[in-house]
């Protein structure tokens, strides 16, 4: 790597994006170096040890740098041109539409992928390939809230105010979020809140780094969220601290929504969640006695098949409570992902268009089809959700085309996802290393990192982020908006598929303009100069026109909803799609360590990382232990209707007797989502990724099965 510059950017990792800064160390084996940039308001210069670490994968020994392309004689990945490569794509790609017609044809995206590459994927599935079967790990991140989101409030934006708010409020109940792990420098809002004498509730069934900061900490059994949510709006009702005000000027729906809480008494949650009733009454109490309160959410409550009603429900508690739609007050989710906010509002979602238009919508699609330059009939209809897409892999969907994603370590069922990637009559997978999913391709292709390229992402705030080139990629390496350009053109697509960042940015922006996520008055400049530009952001009508100023705080005149008002939705509590029985006595739940990312594609390959976390785990209480034998270090399986892993026991009081967590970001025997299930959300095709019923067992003494689902 040559012309190393020193430039302002964001890390390439989770959605805080957090800012940093590049310079130059003159060393080959490591062109840069990360330095603290304490201009960007949400982590003042603080960064984690992955995002410290991020430039080690620039220049990582592991790093592909020339396309990969089975060879038919050996079986194996061998160096190809990238003309010889993109060739193989195209043919693989134009052979099964051939054959099966367009919607055998899948695309696979991802929440790392910026807001230029995700909008141009789409584009690329629904124009060149004509397919309806596009979706994104996304789905598998935080598609729970965004549908509830959008239900209750008919918008949905990751945190409807900024980070910045969090330690203005009176209490914040921070539900199934281990920001000391996931968002580190995040943690300084909470710590702020407290000294500014706010009160913290962590709900989270292991007593995490996070939840030792709370003023509470309540620990459900996995999968229980939903009950305890209801039980504190029952106890919220019977004591008399709704705001009826509010709710009558600012909602509706509150009569039936209250009705289904009534039938959630507190000793009936405290049997479900296991949680006392009164800590459930000292919840209340303290969120109903501080002047505002925020509940934020993250995967623990969204990653279930309930997710959506979960997330609804705790919407619910705030909007009887006035906690919303009012500054300091509000409902919030952690999105995870770096552009996972971004990533779900330009077109990589099976059933959306740009701008968080549906793609169901006909006046949505006149409009988009018009930007395209297509007839609005021309455009598919909506796809298969991420599972679903992968489970038809080798079925009706037989090649499929993947970028930004790892499913064989990050899918839930993996062995069998694993499975249906390898039936596959062809898999082409754009990825910076061979990740475990690229190893199973026909064809892969190098493509360029954050650092050597331009491109916008949009945080967990819905604040659109510029992360501009720094670096030159390496010989052999090209942008993913390039191989898009290059098999659009191979594919009869001559134009459309620009390979300027900008320009497909400009585009976008027409694209979504009128629409929910409206980025029609963001450009480069602004989103440079201003440290950030907040969505919704509509372009001036007129040249004359003021520039809008961004939107940080949604809702705080009117909800999103065609009349302003908030909707509550009635809820009520069901069980996890798979319970514990005589067999499978134990709850798994999974989640991440502060030094891997998502499935470790990146971060696996980092040594200083890799010393700190080095493979998988199964945590579990000392009871639990003693009764199965298993001694702190032992390897030990855990066993699923799914398959087995096996891990390292690692022994703690800070988790439920009852619960074992794992980390999910290994492959291999210890991979978690070997055992973890696929049952869906009904509105957000969510997986159950939180609960699961498992046994375990002294690893010697478990059969060899881990592989028997795929
Ligand atoms: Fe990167 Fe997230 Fe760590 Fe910030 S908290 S440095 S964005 S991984």
């Amino acid at each position: 790597m040559s012309d190393v510059i020193a430039a302002p950017t964001h890390c390439p990792y989770c959605a805080l994006q957090c800012g940093m800064s590049l310079r130059p160390t003159g060393r080959p084996e490591l062109p840069v170096e990360v330095v603290e940039r304490s201009d960007f308001p949400v982590n003042r210069g603080a960064l984690c040890g992955k995002g410290r670490t991020a430039p080690a994968v620039l220049s990582s020994r592991v790093r592909l740098t020339e396309p990969l392309v089975r060879c038919p004689d050996t079986g194996r990945l061998e160096p190809a041109t990238w003309e010889e490569a993109l060739a193989a794509v195209a043919d693989g790609l134009r052979r099964t539409r051939a054959d099966h017609g367009p919607d055998a044809v899948g695309v696979f995206g991802g929440g790392g992928l910026t807001n230029e590459k995700a909008y141009l994927l789409g584009k690329f599935a629904r124009l060149v390939l004509a397919t309806s079967q596009i979706d994104y790990n996304g789905r598998f991140c935080m598609s729970s809230a965004a549908a509830a989101h959008n239900r209750a409030f008919g918008l949905d934006r990751g945190l409807p105010f900024p980070l910045e708010d969090i330690p203005h409020t009176g209490c914040v109940i921070l539900v199934g979020s281990n920001l000391a792990e996931t968002m580190p420098p995040a943690l300084r809002y909470l710590t702020e809140l407290k000294a500014n004498g706010g009160k913290l509730i962590v709900v989270d069934p292991r007593r995490t780094r996070t939840a030792e900061q709370a003023n509470l900490h309540l620990a459900p059994r996995p999968g229980t969220d939903l009950a305890l949510a209801l039980g504190l709006l029952h106890l919220v009702v019977a004591e008399g601290r709704t705001d009826e005000e509010f709710i009558a000027a600012r909602t509706d729906g509150w009569e039936a929504a209250r009705a289904g809480a009534m039938a959630h008494w507190p000793e009936h949650v405290e049997r479900i969640t296991g949680i006392p009733v009164p800590e459930l009454r000292e919840a209340v109490k303290m969120f109903c006695d501080a002047p505002s309160g925020m509940v934020l959410t993250a995967r623990g409550p969204e990653q279930q098949s309930k997710g959506t009603d979960t997330v609804g429900a705790w919407i619910n508690l705030c909007l009887a409570t006035g906690r919303a739609g009012r500054l300091y007050s509000g409902y919030g989710c952690l999105t995870g992902q770096g552009n996972g906010q971004g990533g779900r509002e330009h077109g990589q979602k099976a059933d959306q268009l740009p701008g968080y238009r549906k793609l169901d919508d006909p006046a949505a699609r006149a409009h988009v089809a018009g930007v395209w330059g297509v007839a609005p009939d021309s455009l598919p209809g909506p796809g298969r959700s991420a599972y679903e897409l992968l489970d038809a892999l080798g079925g009706e969907v037989r090649s499929l085309l993947l970028m930004g994603s790892n499913p064989v370590v990050s899918a839930p069922r993996a062995a069998h996802i694993e499975g249906r990637l390898r039936s596959l009559d062809f898999l082409a997978v754009a990825d910076v290393v061979l990740s475990e999913t690229a190893e199973l391709a026909d064809v892969v292709l190098p493509v360029t990192q954050w650092a050597e390229e331009t491109g916008t992402t949009t945080n967990l705030e819905g604040r659109v982020l510029l992360r501009r080139q720094a670096l030159t990629p390496p010989a052999g390496v090209r942008s993913d908006l390039q191989v898009m350009n290059a098999l659009a053109s191979l594919l009869g697509w001559e134009k459309g598929f620009p390979t300027d960042p900008e320009e497909v940015f400009d585009e976008l922006r027409r694209a979504s303009a009128g629409g929910p996520a409206d980025y029609s008055g963001i450009d480069y400049r602004r989103v440079q100069e201003e440290n950030g530009v907040f969505w919704p952001c509509p372009a001036g009508t007129d040249d004359s026109a003021a520039e809008h100023p961004g939107t940080p705080r949604l809702f705080l005149d009117r909800f999103a909803t065609a009349d302003g008002r908030a909707r509550f939705v009635p809820v009520v509590h069901r069980a996890a799609a798979e319970e514990t029985d005589a067999d499978y006595p134990v709850v798994l739940t999974t989640g991440r360590v502060v030094s891997q990312y998502q499935s470790g594609a990146q971060t696996r390959r980092v040594d200083e990382l890799n010393a700190a976390a080095p493979g998988s785990f199964v945590e579990l209480h000392p009871r639990l232990a003693e009764r199965l034998g298993v001694a702190d270090g032992e390897r030990v399986a855990v066993v699923s209707r799914r398959g087995r892993s096996v891990a390292p026991a690692r022994i703690t009081a800070a988790i439920r007797p009852d619960t074992v967590f794992m980390p999910f970001h290994w492959p291999g025997e210890g991979r978690a989502n070997t055992l973890t299930n696929p049952a869906l959300d009904p509105v957000s095709r969510m997986p159950e990724f939180k609960v699961c019923a498992v046994r375990l067992e002294p690893a010697a003494e478990s059969p060899a099965d881990s592989a028997a689902d795929a």
